[in-house]
């Protein structure tokens, strides 16, 4: 706050970056740590002001805030969680006579208004551009001196191995945004894990380090671009049929002798989604190992015609080389 106040007092420019990727407003229970989510699946439903409900990111069904925990009955639930509304108040609040403006999903829905803000924000019309991802991309204002990033390191803990590479893309951009006239920029990232060499590397712009250090880790864990990769998806409204198909399927890939790498089957990230229960499996192979790579996908191929592998209340679905795990 103080160093933006400064900025701004020198008539300079600042950019908030709201990092959300995997962030929300959620109705949280301050007495069973539990958060409410959606009935059809198994993930927090985010809480939408202007509209006063919630509302599930997957399925689209909405709800009334809770009054009540419907875990423990407690009646000490409440929305948590760092917005980019909640952001913006605060600052509001903090400095009467910034002149703020906000680009997020909810203030760039008209056609061409993501345009007019940035226009606005270059003829200096604007201090501070608060916003979401959207805003780290290719953005060249002089007058922009000091850069900060909000929850930088929610993205960390994403179970899918890129969601680093992600999150890097996301700081190395907007720390790039800072100083690019010719003024000195400066670069503030809020992080619980500040010494993490992702960050440092992405807010000093170190970019070819972070590449060196991403590529031994992937090389190290069998990982794209080393590895042709095959993602199966199995689920089924029924929970127990789910389960047993994952577990049939995982036992037939390991029964046919194989070169490649087979991990699971485990639940998915998002376990449930629109009452259907996922588990997924993933194969990997070393690209350089021509064998290995054939026989995954031959083992693939008779595992889709044979039909009584599965029952007809569950899908299979496989994604080669699939560009995320989630
Ligand atoms: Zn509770
Ligand atoms: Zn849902």
């Amino acid at each position: 706050l103080e160093a933006m106040r400064k900025r701004v007092q020198a008539g300079e420019q600042v950019i908030l970056l709201q990092n959300r990727r995997g962030f929300h407003t959620v109705y949280h229970c301050r007495d069973c740590g539990k958060s409410y989510q959606c009935d059809d699946c198994s993930v927090s439903m985010t809480f939408h002001k202007k509209a006063g409900e919630l509302r599930c990111h997957y399925c689209g069904k909405s709800a009334a805030p809770p009054r009540q925990c419907p875990y423990c009955e407690s009646y000490n639930i409440h929305a948590h969680g760092v917005g980019t509304q909640q952001v913006e108040e605060r600052l509001t609040l903090e400095m009467p006579n910034v002149r703020l403006i906000r680009m997020d999903y909810d203030t760039t829905k008209t056609k061409n208004a993501h345009v007019r803000i940035l226009q606005a924000f270059e003829n200096c019309e604007y201090d501070v551009l608060l916003g979401t991802q959207m805003i780290a991309k290719g953005l060249d204002f002089s007058n922009v001196t000091l850069v900060g990033v909000i929850n930088a390191d929610v993205g960390l803990s994403l179970p899918d191995f890129r969601a680093g590479e992600r999150l890097f893309q996301l700081l190395y951009q907007v720390a790039g945004r800072a100083g690019r006239g010719e003024k000195a920029g400066q670069v503030i990232i809020q992080s619980y894990t500040a010494d993490h060499p992702l960050i440092l590397m992405a807010a000093q712009q170190r970019l070819r380090e972070y590449y060196n250090l991403e590529l031994a880790a992937r090389s190290n864990l069998q990982y794209a671009p080393f590895s042709r990769m095959a993602m199966l998806r199995i689920s089924s409204k029924d929970e127990a049929q789910a389960q047993e198909a994952a577990e049939e399927i995982g036992r037939r890939l390991r029964s046919a002798v194989t070169p490649f790498i087979i991990l699971g089957p485990a639940q998915a990230a998002v376990y449930k989604i629109q009452n259907h229960y996922r588990w997924q499996i993933l194969l990997k192979a070393p690209r350089n190992n021509i064998a290995a790579v054939e026989k995954m996908r031959s083992v693939l191929k008779m595992l889709i015609t044979d039909k009584k592998a599965i029952s007809a209340s569950v899908q299979l679905t496989i994604t080669i080389d699939p560009y995320s795990t989630l």
